[in-house]
């Protein structure tokens, strides 16, 4: 069995007010709270505007649920309205960060430099980058879905170093299986998952790839979970609409029950 601890992290998209996000914070705290925590590591990444209150109920009842945001700026501070910044995650304690989401990538026009710049930015500040990647239905179809993610793999990695990048989470997430109840089969996670690994050694040594955890993201329930994180190379979830159910999340944090 792999050394590497799962990390089952929820991404609440544009879902959620800070006091919903309370409720759903004790849920899952009740709900885990016999749950063997050095096994399985559970985030939640909700929206800027709840991130004070998840910080203030997880620090005040000292759970053991992380938590982190689904964006960062590429810069500390200055004039860039809308933006947060890596100080300001750090300083509520953020523990991760995704980066380079598809909906990013699409919507807001993101690019591997950019993500390369906001990858650097969270490490600079303390918080763990969780770096989006993957592939669209034309790649998929075509046959390219590995050189293509090894290649956005490439970009957002360019002159980190070994000692930032083996703390690094990867997220694969085939775009045709975000939101659309589409799963990628365990084959087709692993073929992929498999092959960042691969690459994480080219550019950094067994030794340092063997430690990076990559999640699988796209259409996980607690149905297909089991299956995915049976793969010798994922080592995690990344959830979104499951995750807004909590009694759903809990059940696709404890596959192994
Ligand atoms: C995501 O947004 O990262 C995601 C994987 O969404 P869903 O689980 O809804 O496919």
């Amino acid at each position: 069995m792999s050394a590497r601890t799962p990390l089952m992290a929820g991404n609440w998209k544009m879902n959620l007010n800070h006091l919903e996000a309370i409720a759903h914070v004790q849920k899952l705290a009740f709900a885990l709270a016999d749950k063997d925590f050095e096994s399985v590591e559970v985030a939640v990444l909700p929206p800027f505007t709840d991130l004070r209150s998840v910080q203030t109920l997880v620090d005040g009842d000292k759970l053991k649920i992380k938590y982190g945001a689904q964006d960062i700026s590429a810069h500390d501070s200055g004039a860039y309205t809308g933006e947060i910044s890596g100080p300001m995650l750090a300083k509520l304690n953020c523990s991760y960060v995704a980066i380079g989401h598809s909906e990013r990538r699409q919507y807001h026009g993101e690019t591997d430099e950019l993500c390369n710049a906001k990858v650097k930015a969270a490490f600079k500040h303390g918080v763990t980058p969780i770096l989006c990647v993957g592939e669209g239905l034309d790649v998929r179809k075509a046959g390219n879905q590995v050189a293509y993610t090894l290649a956005q793999l490439d970009g957002a990695l360019k002159d980190v170093p070994a000692e930032q990048a083996g703390t690094i989470v990867i997220a694969y997430e085939p775009v045709w299986a975000i939101g659309t109840g589409e799963v990628a089969t365990p084959e087709d996670a692993q073929e992929v998952c498999g092959a960042i690994r691969g690459r994480l050694a080219e550019l950094y040594g067994q030794e340092v790839a063997d430690k990076i955890r990559i999640q699988y993201g796209g259409s996980v329930k607690s149905g297909n979970v089991a299956a995915i994180m049976a793969q010798p190379d994922v080592d995690g979830a990344l959830v979104g609409g499951a995750a807004l159910d909590a009694e759903e999340f809990v059940k696709i944090v404890r596959f192994r029950d």
